[in-house]
């Protein structure tokens, strides 16, 4: 397929377009440099350095069979401190795509949504039908982006998948993490292993958890990569599907500092500090969903192996 990929000079755009190369797809990059590397971007696929809203037009006037969308601002705490930023970033610029994706008549849409429109879940794992109440600014414009999503698959015959991930981590050989302010907890834990840190800070051991830590679902950036090229081959026309991507499986902060540690072998010094704003304690999530309708199976499940990917590669980064 002929393929639009935003945000392709980022953490999952990378990985993405590069998963969509090796699978033989036509892949053109557009991407403003805003949080991404230019040399990010995977060999093999076009690159247009631009601000999406303003390109998206004359793109989609090429002719694409699908746009996956990743381009996003996506910082938490940023999000409460200037949410114009967010609202104006993430909502405005998806809301001029989806016009470019009608007026062009673009068949396909595979959307970056996030575990963030759910907020504080009354069940766990979380299913799709849990109700979305985001606690965030970043989550409210990923859920506002899924309801024009919605309703452009019902006027207008787009076929469309949001993609919900929990915390993906890990690496793609070459493609991985590379945040400017590093705010999460896997690249912060390996970054005191490599000496850049002195310790890591665990916000918060007085959750409602089993050692008091919060928990997540961590899944392989390669893993969540793999479902895109599955809702792409799924997408139906008039159809908007939403899927959880997660493993299932919940891990504590003090348990992922303690991979961390088998991992690099590093002591990896940590200290309680006071919890963050907007943190939900648990968050796991329940993919059945896209288990029984994408076919899509895990297949770096263990989270020795998320962080020992996560590894090689911020290793092979430091050595240059
Ligand atoms: N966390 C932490 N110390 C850090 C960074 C994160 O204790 O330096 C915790 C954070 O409070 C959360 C978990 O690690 O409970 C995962 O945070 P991250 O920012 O990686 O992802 P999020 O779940 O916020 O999307």
């Amino acid at each position: 397929m002929k393929l639009l990929v935003t945000g392709g000079a980022g953490y999952v755009g990378s990985v993405c377009a590069a998963r969509l190369l090796e699978n033989g797809h036509d892949v053109t990059v557009v991407d403003d440099l805003s949080t991404g590397h230019a040399d990010a971007v995977p060999p093999g696929s076009t690159f247009v350095q631009a601000d999406i809203a303003e390109a998206a037009g004359d793109l989609l006037a090429d002719g694409y069979d699908g746009v996956l969308h990743f381009a996003a601002k996506s910082l938490v705490g940023e999000s409460m401190q200037d949410p114009h930023k967010y609202w104006q970033g993430n909502v405005l610029t998806s809301l001029r795509l989806l016009e470019a994706v009608r007026e062009h008549g673009t068949p396909r849409l595979v959307f970056s949504s996030t575990a963030a429109t759910y907020g504080e879940p009354d069940t766990v794992p979380i299913p799709e039908t849990a109700p979305a109440r985001p606690t965030n600014t970043y989550g409210a414009t990923k859920l506002a982006i899924d309801h024009a999503i919605s309703s452009y698959a019902t006027a207008h015959g787009l076929g469309a998948v949001s993609l919900r991930y929990f915390n993906v981590a890990g690496a793609h050989g070459a493609f991985g993490e590379r945040h400017t302010v590093e705010t999460h907890l896997i690249p912060i834990v390996l970054q005191v292993a490599l000496g850049q840190r002195e310790q890591v800070q665990m916000y918060g051991d007085d959750w409602p958890t089993e050692d008091g830590t919060c928990v997540r679902d961590y899944i392989h950036v390669t893993d969540l990569a793999d479902a895109h090229l599955l809702a792409l081959d799924n997408a139906r026309p008039g159809e908007h599907r939403i899927y959880n991507l997660g493993n299932g499986t919940g891990f504590s902060v003090q348990q992922v500092i303690e991979t961390c540690r088998a991992v690099t072998g590093h002591p990896i010094p940590a200290a309680v500090a006071p919890r963050r704003a907007g943190d939900p304690a648990t968050l796991v999530a329940a993919s059945d969903r896209a288990r029984e309708e994408l076919s899509w199976k895990p297949k770096l499940a263990d989270l020795s192996v998320i962080v020992h990917d996560a590894w090689e590669f911020t290793r092979a980064r430091q050595q240059g």
